[in-house]
């Protein structure tokens, strides 16, 4: 593993810390626990920036660890053992509750608590009341490179009963950043419904089954084969953004670039894969400085619990009680097409 100063955020440095194996070559920054590029085979697969600003102008989440609840949650309340909690709502076009809040983990400095020659563990505490959530939070992350496949593992506790729904919110492009638009790549998605949403992207509570709809994804198909399909979900969604209920997790999901000819496997401990396909990139904040972002230019693939799941008892559940201990386990595979 190498070390080096990406830049210095509020007086304190970043570092970058690059894992290599085989063909992959993964670069983490302590921001967000970032994955800030990662190559397969020469290709960069994996939407980021090459200086901090770009980071910090971003608005779309690349590359970071999501948390304490990744995506949203309706009216930013929940209740939790006859208690109201009431988060920040920095989401006020939809007046929700947005990927952990005003400063999400996505924008905190991670520590690093272990090192290994392949594998690098960040951490972060969360205290009591943060962004409205209950409970003094500890998160350790755990990035693994073996064997070209990225692991991801997360662990955390709270000494009070709360929520939590972490997720890595990467845009992966298989045909290389500015290389090709994610539109012409295929996707496996082993899955059986998805959560409808309203007009605010927060859902219904209706778990509309994927067969014979846009939304299936269970024989590959490409992703932008009937992304412009008359379909009420998609017109919400202005394309893909909705959580799919899985059926299978090893892999649970495919996404494969004819033209590079990569593919990447995704296995995960989760219950539901968020599938963003970029509908609202369009940020003047280029990829490594020169990519210029662009609607449908990647697509993030975000394993966790289905939205709004504190409000919602009939989905997967998102509690974490006092002492126990939240475990997920995620892996990314990248090969080479038969
Ligand atoms: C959400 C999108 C949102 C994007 C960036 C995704 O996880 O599903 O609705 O625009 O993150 O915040």
């Amino acid at each position: 593993m190498k070390h080096s100063d990406f830049e210095a955020f509020g007086g304190k440095a970043v570092r970058a810390h690059t894992l290599t194996n085989e063909n992959t070559t993964v670069t983490i920054i302590d921001y967000g626990a970032r994955i800030q590029s990662l190559t397969f085979d020469g290709v960069s697969v994996v939407c980021g920036f090459s200086s901090l600003a770009g980071y910090l102008a971003d608005k779309d989440y690349h590359g970071a660890i999501v948390g304490r609840y990744a995506n949203r949650i309706k009216n930013g309340k929940f209740s939790l053992n006859g208690k109201t909690y009431t988060l920040a709502k920095n989401e006020t076009a939809r007046n929700c509750h947005l990927h952990g809040g005003n400063i999400g983990f996505s924008s905190r400095l991670f520590t690093v608590t272990d090192c290994r020659d392949n594998a690098i563990t960040l951490s972060l505490s969360s205290p009591d009341g943060e962004e409205g959530y209950p409970g003094n939070l500890t998160v350790n992350v755990t990035y693994t490179l073996e064997n070209d496949t990225l692991t991801i593992e997360y662990r955390a506790k709270s000494d009070a009963d709360t929520v939590i729904n972490l997720t890595n919110h990467a845009y992966f492009n298989l045909g290389g950043v500015g290389k090709e638009s994610v539109l012409d790549q295929t996707l496996t998605l082993h899955a059986s419904a998805i959560a409808e949403v309203d007009d605010t992207l927060i859902p219904t509570g209706r778990l509309l089954p994927v067969q014979n709809t846009p939304f299936d994804f269970n024989t590959p198909k490409k992703i932008g084969s009937d992304i412009t399909a008359k379909n009420e979900q998609l017109r919400v969604g202005a394309g893909y953004d909705h959580g799919f209920l899985l059926t299978e997790q090893a892999p649970a999901a495919i996404l494969s670039s004819e033209k590079s000819g990569i593919s990447m496997a995704i296995s995960t401990t989760e219950p539901a894969i968020q599938v963003y396909t970029a509908n609202f990139m369009t940020a003047d904040n280029p990829f490594f400085s020169k990519y210029p972002q662009i609607k449908n230019e990647a697509i993030a693939l975000e394993c966790n619990r289905l939205p709004d799941s504190p409000n919602r008892a009939e989905f997967p559940s998102a509690l974490l009680k006092a002492g126990e201990e939240y475990r997920q386990k995620t892996s990314y595979r990248f090969y080479k097409n038969q």
